[in-house]
């Protein structure tokens, strides 16, 4: 479903080049779940916002589902944020807003209508267990609290595929596993692909079935997480 063929991404500064994605090829299937692991500056980042057309290419092909995401329009781009939309680390939420609001945040830019949106909200709600937090505002959320409804922010128009950048990164160890036992959950329940990019190991043992290993823009290592990280 997602193709990386011969990929580069130089970034030109005003001391110079870095080759931040370093001719990276992959491919990852339908339903699955994808961890992309590597240290500060391995090129993680520079991968995912690739993956979301965020950032261009500066050489090959990242198709997602036969479309060349380079080559969409900017209408087409929109449409294509929904099939493949994002959580984050700090998660990125709307501050003034409460936690339906933002849920309905991106149903309302999608021109979902009121009614429309205001069952789609409760449904997200249950399905991220944020039941009785509907009218909180972001600040009086735990950080679990707060990446659940940045996830059923993310699921609100059904993509596809999501994207998460260090989406446990900020969370303590409980609170991760809890946040890694819903995802393994919501791909389950939707089928939904689910490609990760993290610095913790933990992560990729507890939830992924294929992993890339990065390092210097360059995936050193890929497949599956028991052949990558098996004892010798
Ligand atoms: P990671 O997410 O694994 O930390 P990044 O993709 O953020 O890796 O960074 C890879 C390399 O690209 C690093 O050397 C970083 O400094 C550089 N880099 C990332 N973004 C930019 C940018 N916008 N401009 C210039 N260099 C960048
Ligand atoms: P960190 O580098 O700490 O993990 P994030 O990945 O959450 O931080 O994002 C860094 C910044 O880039 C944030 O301020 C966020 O608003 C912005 N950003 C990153 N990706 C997107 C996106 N897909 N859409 C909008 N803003 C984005």
């Amino acid at each position: 479903m997602i193709q990386l063929q011969d990929v580069f991404k130089k970034y030109t500064t005003s001391t110079g080049h870095v080759v931040a994605v370093d001719n990276v090829s992959l491919s990852i299937q339908e339903s699955e779940i994808y961890g992309i692991i590597g240290y500060s500056g391995a090129g993680k980042s520079s991968l995912i916002r690739l993956l979301n057309g965020l950032e261009r290419p500066t050489a090959g092909s990242i198709q997602v589902n036969g479309k060349e995401v380079s080559n969409l329009s900017s209408k087409q781009m929109r449409q294509f944020r929904q099939k493949v939309s994002m959580i984050f680390q700090h998660f990125n939420l709307l501050w003034s807003r409460t936690v339906e609001e933002n849920i309905a945040f991106p149903l309302e830019i999608a021109g979902v209508s009121k009614e429309e949106r205001d069952t789609r909200v409760k449904e997200l709600v249950a399905l991220v267990g944020l039941e009785g937090r509907e009218k909180a505002y972001p600040s009086q959320l735990s950080g679990g609290q707060k990446q659940r409804v940045g996830i059923a922010r993310a699921l609100a128009n059904r993509p596809e595929v999501l994207l998460c950048d260090e989406a446990t990164s900020a969370l303590d160890p409980e609170t991760t596993d809890q946040i890694l036992d819903l995802l393994v959950t919501i791909n389950k329940q939707l089928g939904l692909t689910i490609v990760l990019i993290t610095h913790e190991m933990h992560v990729i043992q507890k939830i992924c079935h294929r992993v890339a290993v990065m390092e210097n823009g360059v995936v050193v290592e890929e497949g599956k997480v028991i052949d990558v990280f098996k004892n010798p």
